[in-house]
């Protein structure tokens, strides 16, 4: 078994999403795909929520244009119609919910973390929901049922007993293809939804495939591997073949951010091996 992690990178276009079609379709069974939010939606969410609590009016048009990007992209990577016509229904729905909670904020002039929380949650709700109608015979698993925190030192930390026991669990049986959003998770106690910070997609999927015991996690996202520098920035550099857990460790600490290695610490305890490919 595998999980591979597609990153906002990979699902901020209709091309990305083909793509992923094509990657995830031809992979050996079973697979747990985890996705994070289409590309500059997080941020995006942030800020509705920042302008809500602050008054701006303006907060519905960035609002509406999420919605669209969102719907728009649907009949471009659905081909089934019926299916296409759940699916905007289902976008639809979360994007009113969305709308109601937004509206609260606007309201009074407030966003606690909590709210924050929660609306930035919906990144990553709906891109996991559309990839997995995307693709064929897919079912989809809501992270935030089995991906635990705790809040400790004012940080949100994985609660790793509850979780690891709620995910062998949830994955006793396990379909072909599972479409998982990253990033998101729930309070142990509350149930309250929180998430493992930004970035944080890689971390679900690595805990994933820690507690599963995967034969590998695959980081799928737009450069070819972790390489010498950031391509960015620097022009010259080249992929680095293989690498130890404390050599990645070093280089993100000069600023590699192709994958956090605190994030992919439950495989480094299991062996599992990181493979980075480009969508
Ligand atoms: P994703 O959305 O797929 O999670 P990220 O933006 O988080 O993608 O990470 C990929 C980006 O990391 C690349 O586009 C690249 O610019 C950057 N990066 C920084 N340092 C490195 C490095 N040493 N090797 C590869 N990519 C790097
Ligand atoms: N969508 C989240 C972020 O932008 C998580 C992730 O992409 O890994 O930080
Ligand atoms: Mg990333």
């Amino acid at each position: 078994m595998k999980v591979m992690k597609f990153g906002g990178t990979s699902v901020g276009s209709v091309e990305g999403i083909t793509s992923i079609k094509r990657i995830v379709e031809s992979a050996p069974k079973p697979v747990i795909v985890v996705v994070s939010a289409l590309s500059g939606i997080t941020d995006q969410l942030y800020n509705v929520a920042a302008m809500a609590a602050a008054g701006d009016e303006n907060y519905l048009a960035e609002y509406k244009a999420m919605l669209h990007r969102h719907v728009d992209m649907i009949p471009q990577v659905i081909d089934d119609t019926m299916i296409q016509a759940q699916t905007i229904d289902t976008i639809k729905e979360l994007f009113t919910d969305l709308s109601n909670i937004l509206r609260g904020v606007f309201l009074i002039r407030d966003s606690s973390p909590k709210i924050t929380n929660t609306i930035v949650s919906y990144g990553e709700a709906l891109s996991s929901v559309i990839l997995s109608k995307a693709l064929k015979g897919a079912e989809h698993a809501d992270a935030r049922e089995f991906i635990k925190t705790i809040h400790q030192f004012g940080k949100h930390v994985v609660d790793f007993d509850q979780t690891n026991h709620l995910i062998k669990e949830r994955f006793a049986q396990l379909s072909n293809v599972t479409v998982c959003g990253g990033f998101i998770a729930s309070e142990t106690q509350t149930n309250f939804i929180t998430n493992l910070g930004r970035g944080g997609s890689d971390h679900t999927a690595s805990i994933l495939a820690a507690a599963l015991g995967a034969d590998v996690l695959e980081i799928w996202t737009d450069v070819d591997g972790f390489m010498t520098a950031d391509p960015r920035i620097i022009s010259n550099t080249y992929v680095i073949e293989k690498l130890s857990f404390s050599e990645a460790m070093e280089l993100c600490n000069f600023g590699a951010k192709v994958i956090y290695p605190p994030n992919i610490f439950p495989i480094f305890h299991k062996k599992i091996p990181v493979v980075i490919k480009k969508t």
